[in-house]
């Protein structure tokens, strides 16, 4: 079972954009115990499973963190990091710390900058990261989030070219969820007309810093209508949960404009403006308990009617 776990919500950053509003002021972090339980139920089904491993800026608590990796990593795990890279002060220091990283086991290392990361950390030390993650042949991934009147990937690329030769660079539109809500204009959030008709890109089992398990980091992961459980419950019964929910099937297999009908005929409104994708549909259908509701009884019905024509259409 592959899992996403957002360590601890504390980061000394506070960007305009951060869809889990988190900042210096934000205190919930998993235990040790709750981590190591969440971590053992990932091999339950698989000896391999990928873990992704997020906050929050996760070099804050730089020991704990290599511990935590080291956990999974020994026991199997294909660990993934994501940072800001506020720690990486010069190069000698960037690479001492990925080198202490890369021992415990980390495989894969994914950094944000954009402009809103920028009005806190230097590019300049994303630069000492990604140089060092080249010095040590650590896998590294940028990741930029844009508006229409942002800085854009493209510029970032042009001002520091080289140093991002080979290096995997993904230019992601910023979504009006947490903080951006307020501190992003929403004349700049790229939207298209019409509803997305996209499948759910990246649902993966996730435990939120405070203890929520939930079906996926992004945008509508979050909301009270989708949490699957809580980490100090049995984590394998939550797979199992979230694995044949009727919801969760018919999101990953058609995608949340399946539900548009039935949330409408609950009172949900199609926004005129469009969206920036289906994880922004999806945040929508979701956020008012009503519309979810209704939405869960038509995936249920959905999906029995899916189970009885199969046994129906089986029977000699
Ligand atoms: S986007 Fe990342 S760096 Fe910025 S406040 Fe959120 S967790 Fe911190
Ligand atoms: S479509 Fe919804 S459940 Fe799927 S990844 Fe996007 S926000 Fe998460």
């Amino acid at each position: 079972m592959n899992l996403g776990i957002l360590l601890w919500n504390k980061c000394d950053a506070k960007c305009a954009h951060c869809a889990v509003s988190s900042g210096p002021d934000q205190h919930a972090l998993l235990t040790d115990d709750q981590l190591k339980r969440a971590i053992d139920a990932c091999f339950y089904d698989d000896p391999a499973p990928k873990i992704g491993l997020s906050g929050g800026e996760s070099f804050l608590y730089f020991k704990r963190l290599i511990y935590i990796v080291s956990y999974a990593a020994s026991r199997g795990a294909i660990v993934s990091l994501n940072t800001n890279c506020s720690w990486a002060l010069d190069s000698a220091r960037a690479e001492r710390k990925l080198g202490l990283i890369q021992e415990a086991g980390l495989r894969r290392l994914i950094v944000s900058t954009d402009e809103f990361h920028l009005a806190y950390i230097p590019a300049e030390r994303v630069i000492n990261v990604v140089r060092a993650c080249k010095a040590l042949n650590l896998e590294i991934e940028l990741q930029f989030v844009a508006t229409k009147t942002s800085l854009r990937l493209a510029d970032f690329l042009k001002k520091y070219e080289d140093e991002f030769l080979n290096v995997r660079v993904r230019e992601i539109p910023c979504h009006p969820v947490g903080r951006a809500v307020q501190e992003v204009d929403d004349d700049a959030i790229f939207r298209k007309p019409g509803t997305p008709t996209g499948c759910c890109p990246s649902a993966v089992l996730s435990i939120a810093a405070d203890g929520r398990v939930i079906p996926c980091c992004n945008t509508a992961g979050h909301l009270p209508a989708l949490q699957v459980g809580h980490v100090d419950d049995a984590i394998e019964d939550l797979h199992l949960k979230f694995r044949t929910d009727a919801v969760m099937h018919l999101m990953q297999r058609k995608g949340p404009h399946i539900f548009v009908a039935a949330a409408t005929n609950a009172g949900f409104t199609v926004d005129r403006r469009g969206y920036v994708d289906q994880c922004h549909l999806c945040h929508d259908l979701f956020r008012d308990s009503n519309v979810a509701a209704a939405i869960k009884e038509y995936a249920a019905n959905v999906v029995t009617e899916e189970v009885l024509n199969t046994v129906v259409g089986n029977s000699p």
